[in-house]
């Protein structure tokens, strides 16, 4: 399959990420998905600890979501008129995240962010966007300069197509250095139209922002009159009810959300301040649109989801998250391996490195070729890690005490194989 697929993809994927370049070997093609199970083209199954990124955080084919997919499917695809199942969504993002006033709903992260920082640029009459090294806000071009999750794993200085006068107006900073916010701030004066950040990042890995940090990035651009982005498409819906907002209490002017929002489909959204939002066309003049925008299908899905994701379900998704954290960092150190397993809420990866980190240069430093045998290892005994030590894992409601043994039972062997694992 893989061999069909590159002659027509460039890369054999439509996702780089997916092509499994960062630890070698080829890519497995999966044709189903149950609970917390995959199973691949040659009928091996897997215990899944990358949720498609995100979205499947009730576990795959959860019967409720398939059921709502199946009504709204068989009253037809898409309209490309206004339809309830879109209010219904959006009435159940502001419900839930309280800085939300009103949303629009896009069809992916990158729309969202590309979106966002758009309206913050038309709300503003700034040109200049400052985000943070190892940050990845999909592929917008303005965003792509010192990015996370594919640019980090393949360690990309940037990407050639985006023009010196679009990425001209993009300034990177540190990740969790509120002085150089400062300074920038001070730098250009009177020409920063935001400052987007996620909101607790998981494309350089996972690192959460320190205490004060994201509080402190509201304070400086409410300051200067820049508007504060958090883009929560990783953490929305799934760090708590509300998201990392539900987690830290700072009130940004505008988010993005996606992944799960869309239950396994193509929703995304942006949302924020009423004043900010009501620039957006038609209620005002700063474009944005999309043929399949609020799909019905893709709505049901995730109107479904987020439905079910209530307290207990998130009390279930941290209490897994937190079996796994203590069980992999259990396996490194009998081993001997140095490693720091990082979180935030039940989103966690594993840096191969006991050094402390705080941003992208930290998370570069970590013995790459370790997290590699590490990968193999557990592939080879049926657990799917994101193919990237550069990447956040994801657990669901669906990761049971089946599945958590069967990843415990894989782990002193992985360990085995990152211990001995050379350069
Ligand atoms: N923002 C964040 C924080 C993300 O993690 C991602 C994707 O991983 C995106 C934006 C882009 O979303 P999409 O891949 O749906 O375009």
């Amino acid at each position: 399959m893989f061999d069909r697929a590159s002659v027509v993809t460039p890369g054999g994927v439509n996702s780089p990420v997916r092509a499994f370049r960062a630890v070698g070997g080829t890519p497995r093609f999966m044709v189903s998905g149950t609970g917390p199970y995959l199973t691949d083209a040659d009928g091996r199954e897997y215990v899944d600890l990358v949720c498609s990124w995100g979205p499947m955080i009730l576990g795959h084919s959860h019967p409720e979501v398939i059921a709502a997919v199946q009504e709204a499917v068989s009253r037809g695809t898409s309209f490309g008129t206004p339809g309830e199942g879109e209010v219904a969504l959006a009435e159940e993002i502001v419900a839930r995240i309280e800085p939300v006033e009103q949303v629009r709903l896009v069809s992916s992260g990158t729309e969202a962010t590309m979106s966002a920082i758009r309206l913050a640029r038309g709300f503003t009459g700034r040109a200049k966007v400052v985000k943070f090294a190892g940050c990845y806000h999909g592929h917008v071009d303005a965003l792509l300069a010192a990015a996370g999750s594919g640019v980090a794993t393949f360690g990309l200085p940037d990407t050639p197509g985006v023009t010196g006068a679009t990425a001209g107006d993009t300034v990177v900073l540190p990740y969790n250095d509120l002085d150089a916010v400062r300074a920038a701030f001070a730098a250009h004066p009177g020409e920063i139209a935001c400052v987007i950040t996620e909101a607790s990042p998981g494309n350089m890995g996972v690192v959460p922002p320190a205490d004060g940090f994201n509080a402190g990035l509201k304070e400086l651009c409410a300051a200067n009159g820049a508007l504060y982005i958090s883009d929560e498409v990783m953490t929305g819906f799934r760090t708590s009810k509300a998201g990392w907002y539900g987690v830290d209490g700072v009130r940004p002017d505008l988010m993005t959300f996606g992944k799960v929002m869309g239950g396994g489909f193509p929703a995304a959204a942006f949302g924020g301040r009423g004043d900010v939002m009501a620039h957006l066309a038609p209620a005002g003049p700063v474009y944005q649109a999309g043929t399949l925008s609020g799909n019905p299908v893709a709505t049901a899905a995730g109107l479904a989801q987020l439905q079910l994701l209530d307290d207990a379900a998130y009390a279930k998704i941290d209490a897994v998250s937190a079996e796994l954290r203590s069980l992999v960092g259990d396996a490194l150190t009998k081993e001997g391996v140095a490693h720091t397993v990082s979180a935030a809420s039940n989103m966690f990866s594993v840096f191969f490195t006991d050094e402390p980190v705080r941003d992208y240069d930290d998370a570069k430093k970590q013995d790459v070729f370790r997290f590699t045998a590490f990968f193999h290892a557990m592939l080879e005994q049926g657990v799917y890690l994101p193919p990237s030590a550069f990447e956040s894992w994801f657990v669901s409601t669906a990761h049971d005490e089946r599945a958590v043994e069967r990843i415990a039972a894989a782990l002193p062997a992985a360990a085995r194989a990152a211990a001995e694992a050379t350069a």
